[in-house]
């Protein structure tokens, strides 16, 4: 198939695209007779041998409950995840491996820093700030304490390019401002917070920050220390890795001070029926067996990603969003949702002439082997602030290559014509 004619399509130099996608078995899998286009990379990536490998090498060869063994099989398996966490604390720049808590994923860790930081600083009159763009994940588990404590919700609005409208949280900031929760970028739309920024202002009036990572960590480097992050949150499965494994990120001295989220095995240090003390981090936060394969699995992944360079990563994708947005820009009648200066390879449209129903998009697009999401993506504040109940996105990773695009656009253009014929 051939390539657009858009001047800015040229291959990146750094990163060879045809070797990566060589390592996903899957994409040279058919979807109804078509090769596989994945381009719902937002919602989920997909997974290169050398992960799988790695996790069914754990669980063939070396699993075993960690923390408590006193055979080698089980010491092992306790090093492989203590390893994991050393390489995500790296990969983050975090100061201590014991500040990486391992979690479902994003939304757990989000849900840990509100129950229990929140349930613990949170009061009457305290104010907790959101922004428009954020995901239910980063929504629903502050009215849930703010229901319980008192505390208000103020949010910032974003402007008509989906971008956010920096004066106005300026002025949202207060000494009543406890937390400031907001997305490193947006899923719906790809726009990249100014999160640095953001934080700074947050620290001058006495407020922590919790950014909401799941939508960058695979997209550019990470260094929660250089951004003075109070809690980071972020998802395996966005990052090449398994599912059902996530990290929260918290500076040493907040989590030291917050009471445990969940109560059980492996994060205590002495139980009788009358006082009950806590293990050091990072155990104190994870009660139970945890994830052991998904953790060993994270970290295959991150050297995995680390290992193509995530400057060359970002060049890459940032081609793919502008071929996309040049060649959807050119289909009379679609609109794309999401114009910010800085965006991540995300891209959000809907059909407005003729008026084709981004459910039936999908649908049609999914017919020749297109996979995108169609719907709110958890965004359902995001998408009143558009005045739509929801958008088609197409979000790249690092496997997409120029064709996929095309595919994209040609597939796109064949169902615009397709309705403009039916609706004459
Ligand atoms: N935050 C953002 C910005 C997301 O895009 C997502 C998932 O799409 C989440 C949070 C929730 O992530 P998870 O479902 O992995 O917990």
């Amino acid at each position: 198939m051939k390539h657009s004619s858009s001047p800015l399509v040229t291959a990146s130099p750094s990163l060879d695209v045809e070797t990566v996608r060589a390592q996903f078995p899957i994409l040279a899998t058919q979807a109804h007779g078509h090769p596989l286009v994945y381009l719902d990379n937002a919602a989920s990536a997909q997974k290169p041998r050398a992960v799988v490998e790695v996790v069914s090498d754990y669980y063939l060869g070396k699993h075993a409950n960690i923390h408590r063994g006193a055979y080698l099989l089980s010491q092992t398996a306790t090093r492989l995840y203590e390893e994991a966490r050393e390489r995500i604390a790296r990969f983050i720049n975090a100061a201590e491996p014991a500040e990486c808590l391992f979690t479902r994923g994003t939304t757990e860790s989000i849900n840990l820093v509100a129950a229990s930081w929140g349930m613990q600083h949170l009061g009457p009159g305290d104010e907790i700030v959101l922004s428009v763009l954020e995901h239910h994940s980063n929504i629903v588990p502050w009215q849930l304490v703010a229901e319980r404590t008192g505390a208000k919700i103020r949010v910032i609005p974003i402007d008509d390019a989906g971008d956010l409208q920096l004066d106005v949280y300026y002025r949202l900031l207060s000494p009543r401002t406890k937390l400031v929760a907001v997305g490193h970028v947006s899923n719906a739309l790809g726009t990249i917070n100014p999160v640095a920024e953001i934080i700074a202002a947050a620290h001058a009036v006495g407020a922590l920050v919790l950014v909401d990572g799941a939508q960058w960590v695979a997209h550019g480097n990470t260094d929660v220390q250089a951004l003075d992050a109070d809690f980071y949150a972020f998802s395996g499965h966005k990052l090449y890795g398994p599912t059902g494994i996530g990290v929260l990120y918290g500076k040493r001295r907040l989590l030291d001070a917050m009471p445990p989220y969940q109560g059980g095995g492996d994060m205590i240090e002495r139980v009788t029926f009358t006082e009950t003390t806590f293990a050091e981090l990072p155990n104190k936060f994870e009660a139970g067996t945890p994830h052991i394969a998904g953790a060993v699995g994270l970290a295959a992944a991150i050297d995995w990603l680390d290992g193509l360079g995530l400057e060359a990563v970002a060049a890459h994708e940032a081609e793919l969003l502008h071929q996309a947005t040049a060649r959807l820009g050119e289909i009379p009648g679609l609109e794309i949702k999401g114009t910010a200066r800085h965006k991540a390879g995300v891209l959000s449209w809907v059909a407005v002439d003729p008026p084709i129903s981004t459910l039936d998009m999908g649908t049609q697009l999914d017919l020749e082997g297109i996979c995108v999401r169609t719907g709110h993506h958890c965004c359902e504040p995001l998408m009143d602030h558009f005045g739509v109940t929801s958008t088609a996105r197409a979000s790249f990773g690092v496997y997409n290559n120029h064709d996929d695009v095309e595919r994209l656009a040609i597939a796109l253009a064949k169902v615009f014509a397709t309705a403009h014929r039916r609706l004459g």
